[in-house]
């Protein structure tokens, strides 16, 4: 059983797709419910289905923990894809702080509230795997070589962040957390001229979504290798 955020395009969707292609249940969030039904049927898998989950929402966060955990009792995969890249300077004294507050909002307590609804139900069956879909954007190495999008940056730094935190607190339990960068893809995010396909920027999700339970944990990966945080 499989919860991919912010799945009904982009990314998100490929990686729910390639869940499902892979035998897993995959229940595709959605913000919209709308958006999320119309991107199952693009899917056309009879074992992915589309939930509303507005990360920036904790009462639509709860309302899907209690019914994947009274409707199925597990949910093994956790992808935080959701986010927002809303920037509108490169400079941080330029910034907008509504603008930083909303993306943090988005980007990092988004990530944070599902790992905190559901890791207990993990925790139940001792296995998960959760993939943080994080960005060039928040290696602390890339932001001493360029300014970029500041706001949306340190969401990303502060979600690697929390993947240390949880693979620390996790350790000894069979729920692996880790960070990943899908490269510059071409989505509605990423725009045109993105060097790489969904299917290419969703590889190494899967990946760290499917680990073996001797697999890495608290780690930053692109193209299924350890990169500098
Ligand atoms: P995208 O095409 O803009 O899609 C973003 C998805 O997140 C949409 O489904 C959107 O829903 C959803 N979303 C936004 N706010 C949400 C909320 N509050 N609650 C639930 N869903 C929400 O982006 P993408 O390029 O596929 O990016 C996916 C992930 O990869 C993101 O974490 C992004 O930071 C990361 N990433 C992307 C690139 C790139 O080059 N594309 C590079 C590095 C990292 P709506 O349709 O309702 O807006």
């Amino acid at each position: 059983m499989a919860l991919v955020t912010g799945a009904n395009r982009g990314i998100g969707l490929e990686i729910a797709k390639q869940l499902a292609q892979r035998k897993n249940r995959v229940i595709l969030g959605a913000r919209d419910i709308a958006r999320g039904e119309a991107a199952v049927k693009e899917i056309s898998s009879g074992n992915v289905t589309a939930a509303k989950v507005d990360v920036t929402d904790q009462s639509t966060v709860d309302m899907l923990a209690q019914k994947i955990n009274s409707d199925f009792g597990r949910l093994d995969i956790l992808v935080n894809n959701a986010a927002i890249l809303i920037d509108e300077t490169d400079f941080p004294t330029k910034t907008n702080l509504d603008i930083a507050r909303f993306t943090l909002e988005t980007n990092l307590i988004g990530s944070w509230r599902l790992c905190q609804a559901f890791v207990p139900i993990m925790r139940q069956n001792n296995y998960g795997r959760i993939v943080n879909v994080s960005s060039n954007a928040g290696s602390l190495e890339a932001i001493a070589e360029n300014l970029y999008s500041p706001a949306y940056s340190i969401s990303k730094v502060s979600l690697n962040a929390l993947t240390m935190m949880l693979a620390r607190e996790l350790r000894g339990s069979n729920i692996l957390v880790n960070s990943m960068s899908p490269g510059w893809v071409r989505t509605d995010m990423g725009g045109p001229s993105a060097p790489r396909s969904v299917k290419e920027g969703a590889d190494t999700a899967i990946w760290l979504a499917t680990l073996p339970d001797n697999g890495p944990t608290g780690g930053f990966f692109q193209d299924r290798k350890k990169i500098d945080w």
